[in-house]
C-alpha cells in the first residue's frame, strides 16, 4: 500500500510517506490484539534497540544541507519537518493505534475533544451538516450544537440506537454521522452495523468514538465504520495521567463519490489515503491540536496492559452491577450487562462478552447521590473514567452542568444520578466503600 500526500509548500508528493503511517509499514493480521496491544506496528525502525519507544522531544529536524531539506518541503524525499506535522513518538502511537483498530494509518491528537474536532472540520464546512446521537460525551453535544452551529455547520441530534432516524435526519449536505459505543451517561448502546449500513448507503462517512469499549472489547472498522476517533485519555492511558486523542481512517471510505469535492479536489490522487493527506498535510497541521511526545510515550505505556486492565475493570463493574440492587432501587441501574437493560442484547453481540468498565444508578435525590459521594473513602470523587482507581461522579453538577434542563434529561441525566467507573482494586473494597457509602 503507498500513500501520497502534499509537502508543506502544497506539492502533491510523498511526504507523507514518513509521517502518515500506514503506507510505511505492513499492518500484520498474524497477532491477537493482546499482542498487537505491546508489538502493533511499531518495530527497530521507529525504536531502534530499545524496548520502549524513545521520546523525542524536539521541536523540528535538521537536515545536512540546504537541499535535502528543500527536497523534504518540495516533497521529493521523506522525512520529519516540525513537530505539529510529525514526530517519530507520535508515529510509534499513531501506528500501533491504526494496527489496532484494523485502519490503513493515524493521526495522533493533544487530546479526544481535538481528535473530534479536527475530524469535524475535516469533513464539514459552513452549511455542511452532521447526523449525531443524541447519547454523545458532553463536550462533543457541545461542540456540535454550539461551537460548529455557530461556523455554519448544522447537527442533527437523533436517537441513538434506531438507524432509522439516522436515515431520516441524512440529506444531501450531510457529510458525518457521529456515534458513540456506549452512550455515556445513559448507557445505550446502538448496533454500529446497522448505522453502518445507512451510511454506506448515502455514501456519508461514519466515525465511531470508541472511546468506552477500545480495541479489545469492538472495532468499529469491522462493522463498517469508516473512521474511528478516541479519547486516549481514558481506558488506553489507563492511570490518569495524560490527556490524548487518535483519529484511526479505516481506508474503505471512497471520498471521490461526490459528497467530499474538498477532500477529493486536493487529495484525489491520495486515493484511499486521501483523508489521511489532507489530515496531515492540511486541516490537521493548520489547527495544530498536536499531542506532545511526552503524552504519546505516556499513552504507549499505558496501551500495553490494556487488554487486562479492560477485562478486570468490565468484571469490577459487572459484579457490582449485579449485587447493587441489594442497596439502592434495581429498575435504576444502568449497565448493559444486565439482562434487563434494553439494549443487552446489541452489547453481547458486539462487544465479545463484555460490557464495559462504567455503570450509573439513580441514588433517590440529588442530596442523597452527594451524601453517597461523600461518604466515599476509597472510590474518588472527579470527572475522569477508565482510570486504574474507581470513580464516582454527580453528571449534573459536573461535566453536564453547561447542558440545559431539556438537553440533560434528553441525555439521561436525572438530578439524582451518579456514575461509577470501576478500576482495578479488589472488587471487596470496591463493594465495602460502596455499601458503606449507600447504608442510611
Ligand atoms: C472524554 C471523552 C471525550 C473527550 O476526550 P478528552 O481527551 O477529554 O478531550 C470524547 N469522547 C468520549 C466518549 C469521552 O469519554
Amino acid at each position: 500500500m503507498k500513500g501520497y500526500g502534499r509537502g508543506p509548500d502544497g506539492e502533491l508528493s510523498e511526504l507523507a510517506l514518513s509521517i502518515v503511517p500506514g503506507e510505511v509499514f505492513e499492518v500484520s493480521e498474524k497477532f491477537k490484539i493482546e499482542t498487537e496491544l505491546i508489538h502493533g506496528g511499531v518495530d527497530a525502525d521507529v525504536s531502534g534497540a530499545a524496548t520502549a519507544v524513545p521520546i523525542v522531544q524536539s521541536s523540528a529536524f535538521a537536515y545536512q544541507s540546504a537541499e535535502s531539506l528543500e527536497n523534504v518541503f518540495a516533497g521529493r524525499e521523506a522525512g520529519f519537518v516540525y513537530t505539529r506535522l510529525g514526530n517519530p513518538t507520535l508515529m510509534a502511537l499513531e501506528r500501533r493505534m491504526a494496527v489496532l483498530e484494523g485502519g490503513i494509518g493515524s493521526v495522533a491528537c493533544s487530546s479526544g475533544m481535538a481528535a473530534v474536532n479536527t475530524v469535524a472540520a475535516a469533513l464539514t464546512g459552513a452549511g455542511d451538516e452532521i447526523v449525531s446521537s443524541s447519547s454523545v460525551f458532553g463536550g462533543t453535544y457541545s461542540l456540535f450544537s454550539r461551537v460548529l452551529k455557530r461556523q455554519g455547520v448544522k447537527t442533527s441530534f437523533v436517537n441513538a440506537t434506531d438507524p432509522d432516524a439516522y436515515k431520516a435526519a441524512i440529506t444531501d449536505k450531510t457529510k458525518m454521522i457521529f456515534v458513540e459505543t456506549i452512550g455515556n451517561p445513559r448507557m445505550d448502546v446502538p448496533g454500529i452495523r446497522g448505522i453502518a449500513d445507512v451510511a454506506h448507503e448515502a455514501g456519508v462517512a461514519l466515525v465511531v468514538d470508541n472511546t468506552l469499549t477500545t480495541p479489545v472489547m469492538l472495532r468499529p472498522a469491522e462493522l463498517g465504520a469508516s473512521i474511528v476517533v478516541h479519547s486516549l485519555s481514558k481506558y488506553v492511558n489507563g492511570h490518569g495521567n495524560t490527556i490524548g486523542g487518535v483519529i484511526v481512517d479505516a481506508g474503505t471510505m471512497d471520498w471521490s463519490n461526490g459528497r467530499y469535492a474538498h477532500i477529493d479536489e486536493t487529495m484525489g490522487r491520495a486515493g484511499q489515503m486521501a483523508l489521511l493527506a489532507y489530515l496531515r498535510t492540511q486541516v490537521h497541521r493548520d489547527m495544530g491540536c498536536c499531542l506532545a511526545p511526552f503524552n504519546a510515550f505516556l499513552l504507549l505505556m499505558g496501551v500495553e496492559s490494556l487488554a487486562v486492565r479492560i477485562e478486570r475493570q468490565c468484571f469490577n463493574a459487572a459484579a457490582a452491577a449485579a449485587r447493587l440492587g441489594d442497596l439502592v432501587d434495581a429498575g435504576a441501574i444502568r449497565y448493559p450487562g444486565l439482562e434487563e437493560h434494553p439494549d443487552h442484547e446489541t452489547a453481547r453481540d458486539q462487544f465479545g462478552g463484555l460490557f464495559g468498565g462504567l455503570l450509573t444508578f439513580r441514588a433517590g435525590s440529588r442530596d442523597r447521590a452527594f451524601a453517597f459521594i461523600n461518604k466515599l473513602k476509597c472510590i474518588r470523587n472527579l470527572v475522569n473514567l477508565g482510570d486504574a482507581r474507581t470513580l464516582a461522579v454527580h453528571p449534573a453538577s459536573t461535566f453536564c452542568r453547561d447542558l440545559s434542563d431539556e438537553e440533560r434529561l434528553a441525555m439521561g441525566v436525572t438530578d439524582d444520578l451518579v456514575r461509577l467507573s470501576f478500576g482495578l482494586e479488589h472488587i471487596d473494597d470496591i463493594w465495602n466503600d460502596l455499601e458503606q457509602a449507600l447504608k442510611e
